[in-house]
């Protein structure tokens, strides 16, 4: 058996002693005589193993007390709407900060509900950086400010939390949750996606602030209101229980790696070894600006579009895998979430290089 080296966005690589985890505990979990895909959620081993997946999330994010956590489906473009639904309160407006194809989302789909007023946006430089706090312009009447974390596709991530006082702070966390600590208490709520650092896709994990919950528009549909979910412990419904399980390895893996500051500090010499790479390279470059690129996905071109196939299929002969671009954007792209191994990126910076030797 190879095992790839995996860059793909998401669904992306996990840890292996996870996947070996759940293989060894696939046809019998603890002696229970079944898979945990098999099992009820209602029942005492499903129950322990979503009340360990929570206690762990919580403690390596250090959630507040006053804070749920909510185990939904429908990715985290359902927040894209829930969001408006549960948080406007009764008022007109929304902040949003404009970055790239996945804030953009996430206005487009809140415009049904309320009038989304873009406060900042990075389209005038192709969305290569995150607006500073000081250009934005917030207004009176926003029920919430929006801004994504880390935007996937273009490479671009807050490396600083913005300071909304007391307009509640939503974010958009799908692609560089769990790789560094984060002061949750900053914000209203949190939401992400599982598949890049959480677990498989099909499960979203939502951290919102008590006071937000029950307030959403008059009657809204049961499965997206915030409140439902909170009362049921996200068992309103059958929840998504082999990811929720799967989640919960990873969690345990975090810890035994040692937490999120460590995460933090092997990502970042991770992303600098590639950076450092690409800055030096005459064939090769990234062109988000420096104090904003992301440390999970890293965009790069080649000097020579016409060589991008070759590019990808002597990567693949290596099994450096999942390099391609988002269509959107061209060129490649290496996302390097909490699983990526620094043997990867080593790899691939290897590859790189005699790549431009030989075609550069
Ligand atoms: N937000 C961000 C930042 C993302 O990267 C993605 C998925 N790539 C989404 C939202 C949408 O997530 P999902 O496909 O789980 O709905």
């Amino acid at each position: 058996m190879t095992r790839a080296f995996n860059f793909s966005a998401g669904p992306a690589t996990l840890p292996e002693p996870v996947l070996k985890q759940a293989a060894a505990e696939m046809l019998d979990w603890h002696g229970s005589g079944q898979s945990v895909m098999e099992m009820s959620h209602r029942g005492k081993d499903f129950m322990g193993i979503r009340n360990q997946a929570e206690a762990d999330l919580r403690e390596l994010l250090a959630i507040p007390a006053n804070y749920k956590v909510l185990f939904l489906q429908g990715g985290a473009t359902l927040q894209f709407e829930m969001i408006p639904i549960n948080l406007l309160r009764g008022k007109p407006a929304a902040d949003y900060v404009y970055t790239g194809v996945w804030a953009g989302k996430a206005i487009r789909e809140a415009r049904p509900f309320c009038q989304v007023k873009v406060i900042a946006s990075s389209e005038d430089r192709n969305f290569s950086y995150a607006p500073p706090q000081s250009s934005w312009k917030p207004n009176q009447d926003a029920a919430y400010v929006h801004y994504t974390a880390n935007e996937t596709i273009g490479g671009v991530e807050y490396h600083w939390i913005p300071d909304t006082g007391n307009v509640p702070l939503v974010c958009d966390m799908s692609s560089n949750i769990l790789s560094k600590p984060v002061d949750v208490s900053k914000y209203g709520l949190i939401y992400a996606g599982a598949q890049k650092n959480i677990g498989p896709a099909g499960l979203a994990i939502v951290i919102v602030r008590d006071d937000l919950i029950g307030h959403a528009v008059p009657t809204p549909p049961t499965m997206l209101d915030y409140k439902i979910h909170a009362d049921h412990d996200s068992m309103f419904n059958t929840p998504p229980t082999y990811g929720i399980y799967i989640a919960g390895l990873v969690f345990q893996w975090l810890k035994q790696q040692g937490g999120l500051a460590v995460m933090e500090q092997k990502n970042i010499e991770k992303a600098k070894l590639l950076y450092g790479f690409l800055d030096q390279s005459r064939f090769f470059r990234n062109l988000v600006k420096k104090q904003d690129r992301s440390r999970m996905n890293i965009p790069f071109t080649l000097k020579d579009e016409a060589l991008n196939e070759e590019f990808l299929k002597q990567a693949r002969a290596r099994g450096l895998q999942q390099l391609k671009g988002h269509s959107s954007v061209g060129g490649m792209r290496a996302s390097i979430y909490n699983a990526m191994p620094l043997a990867g990126v080593k790899t691939l910076v290897n590859y790189m290089q005699e790549f431009e030797a030989r075609f550069g």
